[in-house]
């Protein structure tokens, strides 16, 4: 399991919702989840306590309960097996008062109490003896070195406050610069290196994050494994895996990537040019930017591979970029409700926002602290373009339709730019489509079922496309007795579209068929009517109305407390038997 980044913080009324956000402000990326019925404006409502903590714990989240710790204790209690893959876990109290470290002393959960606790402007309740009296934690080193035998690592310290010294081998200065008792001739040793050693209770190995290992072309793991192990490297001190942007789309890099649990970087052509000018192959010269070393890499003879070692920890995410991401995301009709599960991680992941002011605006705080790049609703091509050049630039871009993106939306103005433009510098980003709630199925469920049988969907703008065309469309949707969901029924500027629409399918349908009008489904103001077919008039529709009109079957009924369903057959039948 690894350990995940952004933590849950977990609050069971509105009175902790106060603290909770007050420390999120310095938790990147945080989660809010509050208790149904009790809780408000929270980012996930849960009913199960236990079961969500539970869950996040198991998946590696770190826990931030604004409860009593022995809630948290005794809810994760049965979880409890191995205290090397358990994420932090931390009980605040209500009032922010205290800060209480409980788990994950291997995975930064004292620096995560320190963090919050400042935020609150009060003391972490730190109980980590070591920790305290050597103000450096042995157990979670900071980014960029990683503690080889943890296992060993309980003895080694009981050792040091047993008052023994420790001889430092390999340099780090948060060692060197902490209040161990560090002595050339100490009977303890620390070694900092990227070689593989046997490590050993009196002997404490952190591999630092040096190694980069850049691959130009289709390679297998176990390959880059080997290579490794021949050049007695600990897979622990590899930080990146690092190719040329002509190589992003290549499987086998994010394979590799993914194996040693490291970040795919990128370099362009530009970068590497006058590496590749003095002759290195593309994976030297990755290898070498990466690095910043001067010292020839290590190359096998394919020479698609090649290994480089810095002088000192590299920080991936500082070099290079990463793959660009382009994920096009239906956020349902407006209601967050509505949204899925899978938009919602999205919209948290990426780091900027394409779309129209309207759509990004229903996403709320989900759009806090990215790049915003409004548009006016009628630049689709415009828009999509702009998209895929920032995530040619190694950005996380989610272009935001509402609704359903593949449904009249933003999905296939993305795919028409791609294909009639086709520019080579888009060919390395991964395009994704996040499908959505679309506005015909939100109107469905208000009133019923009334797509319960086959139907269609039908555009009235002729924006794109010419009067005559719809109209045989409707036509041929009216002969073939489909239900239809009518988008873009009427706009400030089209408004007889509507009625010719109505006379085609009165020729084919009784006058009193069942026409649903839903008005800003999902959004303040939402209205649902039943009308008939003769009823249709542009007035009763605007651009934010959604319209179905029944087949030949579609029924209405009439509830005793007054309300009204609209459905749809699921079989042409005589009898009324089902
Ligand atoms: N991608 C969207 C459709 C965009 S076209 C989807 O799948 O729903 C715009 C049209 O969709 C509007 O003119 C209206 O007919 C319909 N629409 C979109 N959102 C709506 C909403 N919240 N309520 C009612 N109709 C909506």
């Amino acid at each position: 399991m690894m350990t995940k980044t952004a933590p849950a913080v977990v609050v069971l009324g509105e009175n902790s919702v106060a603290v909770a956000r007050k420390m999120m402000s310095v938790l990147p990326g945080a989660t809010l989840y509050g208790l149904a019925g009790r809780t408000s404006e929270v980012d996930v409502s849960f009913t199960s306590f236990g079961e969500t903590l539970r869950e996040l714990f198991a998946e590696g989240t770190p826990l931030i309960g604004i409860c009593a710790a022995g809630i948290l204790i005794r809810t994760l209690a049965p979880m409890l097996s191995d205290k090397r893959q358990e994420p932090p876990v931390l009980a605040v109290a209500e009032d922010g008062s205290a800060v209480v470290p409980l788990l994950g002393g291997l995975n930064g959960v004292n620096d995560l109490a320190r963090r919050i606790a400042e935020a609150l402007n009060v003391k972490a309740a730190i109980t980590t003896t070591g920790d305290i009296r050597f103000r450096t934690a042995l157990l979670s080193p900071p980014p960029g070195y990683n503690l080889a035998n943890p296992d060993n690592a309980k003895t080694f310290i009981s050792d040091l406050l047993a008052g023994a010294q420790v001889k430092l081998e390999g340099t780090a200065p948060w060692l060197s610069n902490s209040q161990l008792p560090i002595d050339p001739n100490g009977d303890l040793t620390i070694q900092i290196t990227e070689r593989l050693v046997t490590p050993a209770p009196n002997r404490l190995v952190y591999h630092p994050a040096t190694v980069a290992i850049a691959i130009n072309h289709i390679v297998d793991i176990a390959s880059v494994q080997q290579l490794l192990a021949d050049a007695k490297l600990a897979p622990a001190s590899v930080a990146g895996i690092f190719a040329p942007l002509t190589a992003a789309t290549n499987p086998a890099i994010h394979a590799v990537a993914s194996t040693f649990g490291v970040p795919v970087r990128l370099f362009t052509s530009n970068q590497l040019e006058s590496l590749l000018s003095q002759g290195y192959s593309p994976a030297q010269a990755a290898a070498i930017a990466a690095t910043g070393t001067s010292a020839q890499p290590i190359t096998p003879s394919s020479s698609q591979i090649a290994i480089a070692i810095a002088p000192k920890p590299i920080n991936p995410s500082t070099i290079g970029q990463p793959r660009g991401h382009l994920a096009i995301v239906g956020t349902g009709p407006g209601a967050s409700q509505w949204m899925s599960p899978e938009v919602r991680e999205i919209l948290k992941s990426a780091t900027d926002l394409v779309g129209y002011k309207t759509y990004l605006d229903l996403v709320g705080s989900l759009a806090d602290g990215k790049r915003r790049h409004e548009s006016d609703n009628r630049e689709e091509i415009a828009r999509a373009k702009v998209a895929l050049d920032l995530a040619a630039q190694g950005r996380y871009v989610a272009v935001v339709s509402s609704g359903d993106p593949g449904i009249y939306a933003m999905a296939t103005a993305v795919f028409e730019v791609l294909d009639y433009y086709n520019k080579p510098e888009w060919d390395s980003i991964d395009i994704h489509v996040a499908p959505g709630i679309s506005a015909m199925q939100a109107a469905a469920a208000t009133i019923g079922a009334p797509l319960g049988h086959d139907f269609c969907a039908i555009s009235l703008s002729d924006i794109l496309k010419p009067w005559s065309i719809i109209e045989q469309r409707i036509a041929a949707a009216a002969q073939a007795d489909f239900v239809i969901a009518f988008y873009n029924p009427v706009s400030k500027e089209r408004t007889w579209q509507l009625a010719q629409a109505r006379d085609i399918l009165l020729r084919y349908r009784s006058p009193d068929t069942p026409v649903v009008l839903a008005r800003n489904l999902g959004r303040p103001g939402q209205a649902v009517k039943v009308i008939t077919l003769e009823e249709l008039m542009p007035a009763v529709a605007d651009m934010r109305t959604v319209i179905l009109v029944g087949s030949t079957q579609t029924r209405t009924i009439q509830r005793s407390n007054g309300s009204i369903s609209v459905y749809t057959p699921r079989r042409y039948t005589e009898d009324k038997e089902i």
